[in-house]
Protein backbone atom coordinates (compact mmCIF):
# COMPACT_ATOMS: atom_id res chain seq x y z
CA UNK A 1 0.00 0.00 0.00
CA UNK A 2 3.02 2.29 0.76
CA UNK A 3 4.42 2.05 -2.62
CA UNK A 4 1.07 3.40 -3.97
CA UNK A 5 2.80 6.67 -2.69
CA UNK A 6 0.59 9.74 -0.75
CA UNK A 7 -1.13 11.11 -3.95
CA UNK A 8 -2.12 7.45 -5.89
CA UNK A 9 -6.17 6.83 -5.34
CA UNK A 10 -7.09 3.41 -4.15
CA UNK A 11 -8.89 1.94 -7.07
CA UNK A 12 -12.14 -0.26 -5.78
CA UNK A 13 -13.66 -1.86 -8.52
CA UNK A 14 -17.12 -3.39 -7.57
CA UNK A 15 -17.49 -7.54 -8.44
CA UNK A 16 -20.81 -7.57 -9.77
CA UNK A 17 -21.12 -11.45 -9.13
CA UNK A 18 -21.26 -10.76 -5.27
CA UNK A 19 -22.12 -6.90 -4.88
CA UNK A 20 -23.60 -3.65 -6.38
CA UNK A 21 -21.97 -0.15 -6.15
CA UNK A 22 -24.99 1.10 -4.03
CA UNK A 23 -24.48 -1.60 -1.64
CA UNK A 24 -20.62 -1.23 -1.28
CA UNK A 25 -21.89 2.83 -0.99
CA UNK A 26 -24.00 1.82 1.58
CA UNK A 27 -21.75 -0.47 3.63
CA UNK A 28 -18.01 -0.36 2.94
CA UNK A 29 -17.91 3.29 1.92
CA UNK A 30 -20.39 4.43 4.24
CA UNK A 31 -19.11 8.27 6.17
CA UNK A 32 -16.64 8.88 2.59
CA UNK A 33 -18.03 12.19 1.02
CA UNK A 34 -18.90 12.05 -2.47
CA UNK A 35 -16.63 14.11 -5.23
CA UNK A 36 -16.73 15.05 -8.70
CA UNK A 37 -13.87 14.37 -9.76
CA UNK A 38 -10.40 11.51 -9.18
CA UNK A 39 -8.28 14.96 -8.48
CA UNK A 40 -10.17 15.78 -5.72
CA UNK A 41 -9.89 12.35 -4.45
CA UNK A 42 -5.83 12.56 -5.10
CA UNK A 43 -6.02 15.98 -3.30
CA UNK A 44 -8.16 14.66 -0.32
CA UNK A 45 -4.71 12.74 0.98
CA UNK A 46 -2.74 15.06 2.61
CA UNK A 47 -6.08 16.56 4.69
CA UNK A 48 -7.16 12.76 6.25
CA UNK A 49 -10.20 13.45 4.85
CA UNK A 50 -11.92 10.46 3.14
CA UNK A 51 -13.44 11.11 -0.02
CA UNK A 52 -14.69 8.80 -3.29
CA UNK A 53 -15.73 9.46 -6.97
CA UNK A 54 -17.42 7.33 -9.04
CA UNK A 55 -15.29 6.62 -12.30
CA UNK A 56 -16.59 7.51 -15.40
CA UNK A 57 -14.39 5.54 -17.92
CA UNK A 58 -14.98 1.94 -16.33
CA UNK A 59 -18.09 0.86 -15.02
CA UNK A 60 -18.48 -0.16 -11.38
CA UNK A 61 -15.17 1.29 -10.70
CA UNK A 62 -14.80 3.75 -7.17
CA UNK A 63 -11.61 5.71 -6.72
CA UNK A 64 -10.64 6.55 -2.72
CA UNK A 65 -8.89 8.46 -1.28
CA UNK A 66 -4.94 7.87 -0.93
CA UNK A 67 -4.22 5.75 1.70
CA UNK A 68 -7.31 4.71 3.20
CA UNK A 69 -6.25 0.38 3.91
CA UNK A 70 -9.29 -1.52 2.67
CA UNK A 71 -7.80 -5.15 2.32
CA UNK A 72 -9.25 -5.56 6.01
CA UNK A 73 -12.63 -4.88 5.47
CA UNK A 74 -15.34 -7.65 4.84
CA UNK A 75 -15.78 -6.43 1.51
CA UNK A 76 -12.77 -6.96 0.07
CA UNK A 77 -11.90 -10.29 2.11
CA UNK A 78 -15.17 -11.47 0.54
CA UNK A 79 -14.76 -11.07 -2.78
CA UNK A 80 -17.14 -8.11 -3.18
CA UNK A 81 -14.72 -5.68 -3.91
CA UNK A 82 -11.43 -5.83 -5.99
CA UNK A 83 -8.24 -3.22 -5.57
CA UNK A 84 -6.91 -3.23 -9.26
CA UNK A 85 -5.86 -0.15 -10.43
CA UNK A 86 -8.23 1.32 -13.19
CA UNK A 87 -6.19 1.14 -16.13
CA UNK A 88 -6.26 -2.55 -14.67
CA UNK A 89 -9.61 -2.83 -15.88
CA UNK A 90 -9.28 -1.47 -19.38
CA UNK A 91 -8.60 -4.48 -21.05
CA UNK A 92 -11.90 -6.83 -20.10
CA UNK A 93 -14.05 -3.49 -20.82
CA UNK A 94 -12.36 -3.31 -23.97
CA UNK A 95 -12.75 -6.84 -24.80
CA UNK A 96 -16.40 -6.36 -24.59
CA UNK A 97 -17.59 -9.98 -23.59
CA UNK A 98 -20.85 -10.97 -24.84
CA UNK A 99 -23.04 -14.39 -24.73
CA UNK A 100 -23.00 -14.62 -28.48
CA UNK A 101 -18.99 -14.40 -28.33
CA UNK A 102 -18.82 -18.30 -27.29
CA UNK A 103 -15.94 -19.19 -24.99
CA UNK A 104 -13.46 -16.38 -23.48
CA UNK A 105 -9.85 -17.04 -23.19
CA UNK A 106 -7.38 -15.21 -21.06
CA UNK A 107 -3.90 -16.31 -22.03
CA UNK A 108 -2.04 -15.42 -19.00
CA UNK A 109 -4.03 -14.83 -16.00
CA UNK A 110 -3.06 -15.23 -12.63
CA UNK A 111 -3.47 -13.50 -10.36
CA UNK A 112 -6.94 -13.11 -11.93
CA UNK A 113 -8.38 -9.53 -11.79
CA UNK A 114 -9.22 -9.82 -15.50
CA UNK A 115 -10.45 -13.36 -15.40
CA UNK A 116 -12.53 -12.26 -12.86
CA UNK A 117 -13.70 -9.12 -14.36
CA UNK A 118 -14.22 -10.44 -17.61
CA UNK A 119 -16.83 -13.20 -15.47
CA UNK A 120 -18.91 -9.60 -13.54
CA UNK A 121 -19.04 -8.01 -16.87
CA UNK A 122 -20.60 -11.25 -18.36
CA UNK A 123 -22.74 -12.09 -15.42
CA UNK A 124 -24.31 -8.85 -15.92
CA UNK A 125 -25.13 -9.74 -19.06
CA UNK A 126 -26.01 -12.96 -18.78
CA UNK A 127 -23.67 -15.72 -19.50
CA UNK A 128 -24.94 -18.00 -22.82
CA UNK A 129 -25.59 -21.37 -21.64
CA UNK A 130 -22.32 -23.64 -21.57
CA UNK A 131 -19.99 -20.49 -22.10
CA UNK A 132 -16.62 -20.78 -20.35
CA UNK A 133 -14.24 -18.46 -19.29
CA UNK A 134 -10.99 -20.84 -20.19
CA UNK A 135 -8.05 -19.48 -18.16
CA UNK A 136 -4.38 -20.78 -18.54
CA UNK A 137 -1.69 -19.53 -16.35
CA UNK A 138 2.21 -21.29 -16.66
CA UNK A 139 3.54 -21.06 -13.48
CA UNK A 140 1.69 -23.30 -11.15
CA UNK A 141 2.60 -21.22 -7.96
CA UNK A 142 0.59 -18.40 -9.28
CA UNK A 143 -1.89 -20.50 -10.60
CA UNK A 144 -2.92 -21.44 -7.05
CA UNK A 145 -3.31 -17.29 -6.19
CA UNK A 146 -5.57 -17.66 -9.22
CA UNK A 147 -7.76 -20.63 -8.06
CA UNK A 148 -7.93 -18.59 -4.82
CA UNK A 149 -8.66 -15.26 -6.51
CA UNK A 150 -11.32 -16.47 -8.81
CA UNK A 151 -12.78 -19.17 -6.20
CA UNK A 152 -13.39 -15.79 -3.72
CA UNK A 153 -14.84 -13.77 -6.57
CA UNK A 154 -17.52 -16.41 -7.16
CA UNK A 155 -16.92 -16.85 -10.18
CA UNK A 156 -15.25 -20.48 -9.90
CA UNK A 157 -18.40 -21.83 -11.58
CA UNK A 158 -18.04 -19.95 -15.05
CA UNK A 159 -14.38 -20.36 -15.03
CA UNK A 160 -11.99 -23.41 -16.37
CA UNK A 161 -8.52 -23.00 -15.29
CA UNK A 162 -5.64 -24.88 -16.99
CA UNK A 163 -2.99 -24.62 -13.86
CA UNK A 164 0.75 -25.05 -15.29
CA UNK A 165 -0.53 -24.78 -18.87
CA UNK A 166 1.38 -22.89 -21.31
CA UNK A 167 -1.19 -20.99 -23.88
CA UNK A 168 1.44 -21.03 -26.43
CA UNK A 169 1.93 -25.06 -26.34
CA UNK A 170 -2.23 -25.02 -26.80
CA UNK A 171 -3.60 -26.18 -30.09
CA UNK A 172 -6.04 -23.54 -31.66
CA UNK A 173 -7.44 -26.56 -33.80
CA UNK A 174 -8.53 -28.56 -30.86
CA UNK A 175 -12.14 -29.23 -30.40
CA UNK A 176 -12.42 -27.98 -26.85
CA UNK A 177 -11.25 -24.23 -28.83
CA UNK A 178 -13.82 -24.37 -31.74
CA UNK A 179 -15.97 -22.02 -29.71
CA UNK A 180 -13.53 -19.52 -28.81
CA UNK A 181 -14.62 -15.73 -29.99
CA UNK A 182 -12.46 -14.10 -27.97
CA UNK A 183 -9.35 -13.74 -25.91
CA UNK A 184 -7.56 -11.67 -23.73
CA UNK A 185 -3.85 -11.26 -23.39
CA UNK A 186 -2.02 -9.36 -20.53
CA UNK A 187 1.66 -11.55 -20.98
CA UNK A 188 4.60 -10.69 -18.87
CA UNK A 189 6.18 -7.58 -19.60
CA UNK A 190 8.58 -4.97 -17.61
CA UNK A 191 5.84 -4.04 -15.05
CA UNK A 192 7.42 -0.68 -15.79
CA UNK A 193 4.44 1.08 -15.50
CA UNK A 194 3.84 -0.21 -11.94
CA UNK A 195 3.35 2.48 -9.38
CA UNK A 196 6.29 1.81 -6.84
CA UNK A 197 8.43 0.98 -9.34
CA UNK A 198 11.44 2.24 -10.82
CA UNK A 199 12.34 2.94 -14.15
CA UNK A 200 14.44 -0.03 -15.30
CA UNK A 201 12.79 -3.06 -14.41
CA UNK A 202 13.94 -6.33 -14.63
CA UNK A 203 11.48 -9.45 -15.37
CA UNK A 204 11.57 -13.16 -15.93
CA UNK A 205 12.30 -14.09 -19.75
CA UNK A 206 9.66 -17.29 -19.94
CA UNK A 207 11.81 -20.02 -21.12
CA UNK A 208 9.52 -20.38 -24.58
CA UNK A 209 10.69 -16.69 -25.54
CA UNK A 210 11.55 -16.88 -29.40
CA UNK A 211 11.80 -14.92 -31.77
CA UNK A 212 8.13 -15.37 -34.03
CA UNK A 213 8.08 -15.80 -37.69
CA UNK A 214 5.06 -15.20 -39.64
CA UNK A 215 4.94 -18.56 -41.24
CA UNK A 216 5.20 -20.28 -37.49
CA UNK A 217 1.50 -19.92 -37.10
CA UNK A 218 -0.46 -22.12 -39.85
CA UNK A 219 -3.45 -22.20 -38.32
CA UNK A 220 -5.54 -19.24 -39.71
CA UNK A 221 -9.16 -17.40 -38.59
CA UNK A 222 -11.65 -18.03 -41.10
CA UNK A 223 -14.71 -17.02 -38.56
CA UNK A 224 -12.94 -13.29 -39.00
CA UNK A 225 -14.42 -10.31 -40.56
CA UNK A 226 -12.83 -8.82 -43.54
CA UNK A 227 -11.07 -5.40 -42.94
CA UNK A 228 -8.53 -2.91 -44.19
CA UNK A 229 -5.20 -4.42 -44.27
CA UNK A 230 -2.26 -3.00 -43.03
CA UNK A 231 0.44 -1.59 -45.66
CA UNK A 232 3.38 -2.85 -46.02
CA UNK A 233 5.38 0.16 -46.14
CA UNK A 234 6.04 3.10 -45.03
CA UNK A 235 5.95 2.10 -41.58
CA UNK A 236 9.11 1.46 -39.28
CA UNK A 237 9.97 -2.38 -38.74
CA UNK A 238 9.80 -2.16 -34.79
CA UNK A 239 11.68 -4.66 -32.92
CA UNK A 240 8.69 -6.69 -31.58
CA UNK A 241 9.14 -6.33 -27.62
CA UNK A 242 7.33 -7.45 -24.17
CA UNK A 243 3.00 -6.68 -18.64
CA UNK A 244 -0.32 -5.09 -13.92
CA UNK A 245 -2.81 -5.32 -10.76
CA UNK A 246 -3.33 -7.31 -7.48
CA UNK A 247 -5.75 -9.92 -5.21
CA UNK A 248 -5.98 -11.17 -1.87
CA UNK A 249 -4.44 -10.04 1.58
CA UNK A 250 -2.43 -8.42 0.32
CA UNK A 251 -2.78 -7.22 -2.80
CA UNK A 252 -0.64 -9.12 -5.23
CA UNK A 253 1.01 -7.32 -8.42
CA UNK A 254 0.09 -9.20 -11.15
CA UNK A 255 2.64 -8.04 -13.85
CA UNK A 256 3.93 -11.33 -13.56
CA UNK A 257 7.13 -9.96 -12.99
CA UNK A 258 10.03 -8.81 -10.26
CA UNK A 259 11.66 -5.78 -10.32
CA UNK A 260 15.58 -5.10 -10.01
CA UNK A 261 17.82 -2.19 -11.57
CA UNK A 262 19.20 -3.28 -14.31
CA UNK A 263 21.30 -1.50 -16.75
CA UNK A 264 20.54 0.33 -20.07
CA UNK A 265 22.65 -2.75 -22.24
CA UNK A 266 20.74 -5.83 -20.07
CA UNK A 267 16.95 -3.66 -20.04
CA UNK A 268 17.54 -3.43 -23.88
CA UNK A 269 18.19 -6.93 -24.63
CA UNK A 270 15.76 -7.97 -22.25
CA UNK A 271 13.23 -5.84 -23.35
CA UNK A 272 13.84 -7.40 -27.05
CA UNK A 273 13.41 -11.10 -26.31
CA UNK A 274 10.27 -9.76 -24.10
CA UNK A 275 8.75 -8.19 -27.03
CA UNK A 276 9.54 -11.07 -29.22
CA UNK A 277 7.65 -13.56 -26.78
CA UNK A 278 4.69 -11.06 -26.30
CA UNK A 279 4.46 -11.38 -29.91
CA UNK A 280 4.23 -15.09 -30.14
CA UNK A 281 1.22 -14.54 -27.56
CA UNK A 282 -0.58 -12.45 -29.83
CA UNK A 283 0.17 -14.34 -32.95
CA UNK A 284 -0.73 -17.74 -31.61
CA UNK A 285 -4.34 -15.81 -30.53
CA UNK A 286 -5.29 -14.53 -33.78
CA UNK A 287 -4.96 -18.20 -35.36
CA UNK A 288 -7.99 -19.81 -32.81
CA UNK A 289 -10.51 -20.56 -35.65
CA UNK A 290 -13.76 -19.00 -34.52
CA UNK A 291 -11.63 -15.64 -32.88
CA UNK A 292 -12.86 -12.65 -34.08
CA UNK A 293 -11.87 -9.94 -31.00
CA UNK A 294 -8.24 -9.93 -29.05
CA UNK A 295 -7.12 -7.61 -26.37
CA UNK A 296 -3.38 -6.99 -26.08
CA UNK A 297 -2.01 -4.93 -22.83
CA UNK A 298 0.97 -4.72 -20.75
CA UNK A 299 1.91 -2.48 -17.55
CA UNK A 300 5.10 -1.35 -19.49
CA UNK A 301 5.74 2.20 -20.82
CA UNK A 302 7.84 0.80 -23.40
CA UNK A 303 6.91 1.10 -26.96
CA UNK A 304 8.68 -1.70 -27.68
CA UNK A 305 6.47 -4.11 -25.29
CA UNK A 306 3.23 -2.37 -26.85
CA UNK A 307 2.97 -0.22 -30.23
CA UNK A 308 5.62 -2.36 -31.18
CA UNK A 309 3.95 -5.33 -30.82
CA UNK A 310 0.94 -4.41 -32.26
CA UNK A 311 3.03 -2.60 -35.18
CA UNK A 312 4.30 -6.06 -35.60
CA UNK A 313 1.72 -8.27 -35.60
CA UNK A 314 -0.41 -6.19 -38.12
CA UNK A 315 2.19 -6.91 -40.87
CA UNK A 316 1.96 -10.69 -40.09
CA UNK A 317 0.94 -12.75 -42.19
CA UNK A 318 -1.29 -14.47 -39.55
CA UNK A 319 -2.94 -11.14 -38.98
CA UNK A 320 -3.26 -10.04 -43.14
CA UNK A 321 -5.32 -13.60 -44.15
CA UNK A 322 -6.96 -13.24 -41.05
CA UNK A 323 -8.27 -10.17 -41.74
CA UNK A 324 -7.62 -8.78 -38.55
CA UNK A 325 -7.36 -4.98 -37.83
CA UNK A 326 -7.13 -2.99 -34.99
CA UNK A 327 -10.77 -1.47 -33.48
CA UNK A 328 -10.76 2.30 -33.94
CA UNK A 329 -11.58 4.45 -31.22
CA UNK A 330 -14.59 4.99 -32.32
CA UNK A 331 -15.73 1.71 -32.50
CA UNK A 332 -14.36 1.21 -28.86
CA UNK A 333 -16.63 0.95 -25.74
CA UNK A 334 -18.05 4.32 -24.25
CA UNK A 335 -15.49 5.50 -21.91
CA UNK A 336 -12.46 4.34 -23.49
CA UNK A 337 -13.45 5.56 -26.57
CA UNK A 338 -13.30 8.97 -24.76
CA UNK A 339 -10.01 8.38 -22.77
CA UNK A 340 -7.71 11.30 -24.01
CA UNK A 341 -4.53 9.21 -23.81
CA UNK A 342 -4.09 6.84 -26.95
CA UNK A 343 -0.92 5.23 -28.29
CA UNK A 344 2.46 6.34 -29.34
CA UNK A 345 2.33 8.18 -33.16
CA UNK A 346 6.32 7.53 -34.17
CA UNK A 347 6.50 4.34 -32.53
CA UNK A 348 3.59 3.32 -34.96
CA UNK A 349 4.34 5.86 -37.94
CA UNK A 350 8.23 6.50 -37.62
CA UNK A 351 9.78 9.95 -37.45
CA UNK A 352 8.42 10.73 -41.29
CA UNK A 353 4.80 9.75 -40.08
CA UNK A 354 2.70 7.72 -42.40
CA UNK A 355 -0.32 7.71 -45.41
CA UNK A 356 -2.76 7.87 -41.79
CA UNK A 357 -3.15 4.48 -41.59
CA UNK A 358 -0.15 3.86 -39.09
CA UNK A 359 -1.95 6.80 -37.16
CA UNK A 360 -4.93 5.20 -37.22
CA UNK A 361 -3.54 2.71 -35.34
CA UNK A 362 -2.01 4.69 -32.75
CA UNK A 363 -5.06 6.43 -32.17
CA UNK A 364 -6.96 2.95 -31.36
CA UNK A 365 -3.96 2.36 -28.80
CA UNK A 366 -4.98 2.91 -25.41
CA UNK A 367 -2.13 4.20 -23.11
CA UNK A 368 -2.03 4.81 -19.27
CA UNK A 369 0.26 7.00 -17.82
CA UNK A 370 1.45 7.10 -14.36
CA UNK A 371 2.25 10.14 -12.59
CA UNK A 372 -0.37 12.63 -15.11
CA UNK A 373 -2.74 13.38 -12.36
CA UNK A 374 -4.98 10.86 -13.81
CA UNK A 375 -4.12 8.47 -10.51
CA UNK A 376 -3.65 5.77 -12.83
CA UNK A 377 -0.68 3.38 -13.42
CA UNK A 378 1.25 3.20 -16.74
CA UNK A 379 -0.57 0.72 -19.07
CA UNK A 380 -1.09 0.10 -22.85
CA UNK A 381 -4.11 -1.94 -24.37
CA UNK A 382 -5.59 -2.34 -27.82
N1 LIG B 1 -3.87 -10.89 -16.25
C1 LIG B 1 -3.38 -11.01 -14.88
C2 LIG B 1 -4.24 -10.17 -13.95
O1 LIG B 1 -4.79 -9.16 -14.41
O2 LIG B 1 -4.37 -10.51 -12.76
C3 LIG B 1 -1.93 -10.64 -14.83
C4 LIG B 1 -1.09 -11.48 -15.76
S1 LIG B 1 0.66 -11.31 -15.56
C5 LIG B 1 0.94 -9.83 -16.37
C6 LIG B 1 1.25 -12.46 -16.70
C7 LIG B 1 1.01 -13.89 -16.27
O3 LIG B 1 1.19 -14.70 -17.42
C8 LIG B 1 1.99 -14.39 -15.22
O4 LIG B 1 1.29 -14.95 -14.14
C9 LIG B 1 2.80 -15.46 -15.97
O5 LIG B 1 3.17 -16.55 -15.15
C10 LIG B 1 1.81 -15.91 -17.04
N2 LIG B 1 2.39 -16.47 -18.28
C11 LIG B 1 3.54 -16.12 -18.90
N3 LIG B 1 3.72 -16.82 -20.01
C12 LIG B 1 2.65 -17.64 -20.14
C13 LIG B 1 2.26 -18.62 -21.10
N4 LIG B 1 3.02 -18.88 -22.15
N5 LIG B 1 1.09 -19.28 -20.91
C14 LIG B 1 0.32 -19.02 -19.83
N6 LIG B 1 0.65 -18.11 -18.87
C15 LIG B 1 1.80 -17.44 -19.02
Amino acid sequence: DAELGPAHPRWIRVNTLKSTVDEQLDTTLKGFEMVRSVQEVMASGPTGKKVICLDGHVPNLIAASPGVDFTKTEAYMSGAIILQDKASCFPAYLLDPRPEDGDIIDACSAPGNKTTHLAGILHERGFAPGQSILAFEKDKHRAKTLDRMVKTAGSDKVTVIHPGADFLQTDPSSPEFQRVGALLLDPSCSGSGIVGRDDTPEFHLPSSATTPSSSSSSKQPNHTKKRKRAPSSSSPSPTPTPNPTQTLPPPIDDSGNENHPTSPQTLHARLTALASFQLSILLHALAFPAAHKVTYSTCSVHTVENEGVVVSALRSDVARRGGWRVLSREEQVRGLREWPVRGDVVACCGEGGGDGFWEEVAGACVRAERGDGRGVMGFFVV
